[in-house]
């Protein structure tokens, strides 16, 4: 089968396609031949070493596709079902191999692609708003990068829990996505300096939680923009890792939480991963949560869709096609 592997850490061009065996699923595991295979940015802290992984490694922790064949003792999903999965490394293939405990049913409404698009990020958004820090009603709440694939859903799940949206994009272009989504205000933190805009905004008073993607270059400044005892939910480094962080900062600048969230904790057992995955899923099928697809790549390309992503040129999801 076609795949990327990657041999060392390094940039995109790590990313070769290779001819690797066809993989045969073990006891409990299934084998997906997948239609839709999602990008996220975990796999470009993957393959550059912030996170170390054993190498070599496919890439990708995220698709969908239909199962060609099941280990022993799988009683379900079948071979011919449509199924998602999340959040398992080595989705960047024409094939993978999946533990049938982790796939999610698709519904029929669900086209691969839209699923491929949105099981990982959308639990993400769920999770965030719903759990790491549940919104209520009249909450104000600050998303940095909103235009991205995690940051237009949780523009929209914010907003479904009620809370005012103020969020941060690079361009005007992206600006008009994050508007689409359901944001009250944007600003351009790349013209504007978020924290006065934000103080501004809020009559003074801050905001309850900020949801910060990004990493090195706002996790001081997004400290600054919360209101006392609000919450910053660092969920990622987009712009590098974030260092040198003093736990009295959180005291000083009026008791507030911090917390650094992985979906995995959120998703760890199957019952967990199926009604989360099922309410996103459900959302989608339904058209309450609308999801981007911004930029489609071959599989042989993912090198140029990891570029891309990190030159902050996509707006949604980036997806490969095998
Ligand atoms: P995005 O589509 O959001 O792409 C990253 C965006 O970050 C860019 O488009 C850009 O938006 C912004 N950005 C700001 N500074 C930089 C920079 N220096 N370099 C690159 N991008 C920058 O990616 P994803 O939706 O895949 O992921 C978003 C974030 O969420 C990542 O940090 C990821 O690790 C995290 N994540 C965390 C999860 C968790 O459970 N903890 C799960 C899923 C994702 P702009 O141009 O508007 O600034």
């Amino acid at each position: 089968m076609k795949a990327i592997q990657v041999q060392r850490f390094g940039g995109p061009e790590v990313m070769e396609l290779h001819d690797l065996p066809t993989p045969t699923p073990g006891p409990g595991q299934v084998l997906v031949r997948q239609m839709a295979i999602g990008v996220n940015f975990i796999d470009v802290y993957r393959r550059t070493g912030l996170y170390q992984v054993k190498l070599p490694e496919v890439p990708g922790m995220e698709g969908a596709g239909t199962v060609e064949a099941v280990g022993a003792e799988v009683k379900s999903p079948r071979p011919g079902d449509r199924v998602a999965y999340a959040n398992l490394p080595g989705t960047y293939a024409e094939l993978a191999v999946i533990p049938a405990e982790r796939t999610v049913a698709l519904p029929g409404r669900i086209a691969f692609e839209q699923a491929a698009a949105v099981i990982l990020q959308g639990m993400t958004a769920h999770y965030l708003v719903y759990d790491t820090c549940p919104l209520q009603k009249g909450d104000v709440v600050l998303v940095h990068a909103a235009a991205g694939g995690v940051g237009l859903l949780l523009v929209q799940t914010a907003r479904m829990r009620g809370a005012t949206v103020v969020a941060t994009v690079s361009t005007a272009e992206k600006a008009g996505l994050a508007r689409d989504a359901g944001a009250h205000q944007i600003i351009l933190y790349t013209e504007k300096d978020f924290v006065a805009e934000v103080r501004r905004l809020t009559g003074g008073a801050g905001v309850r939680a900020v949801f910060d993607s990004v990493g090195k270059d706002t996790f001081m400044k997004s400290l600054d923009c919360l209101s006392p005892r609000g919450m910053l939910v660092s969920f990622g480094q987009s712009s590098g890792k974030v260092e040198g962080f003093d736990p009295l900062m959180l005291s000083a600048k009026g008791s507030l939480y911090l917390t650094r969230p992985v979906l995995g904790h959120y998703v760890a057992d199957t019952e967990s991963l199926r009604r989360r995955a099922g309410t996103v899923l459900g959302w989608v099928a339904r058209g309450t949560l609308k999801v981007r697809i911004g930029a489609k790549f071959p599989l042989a390309d993912a090198a140029e869709a990891h570029r891309q992503l990190e030159a902050r040129k996509t707006a949604g999801k980036v997806l490969l096609i095998p």
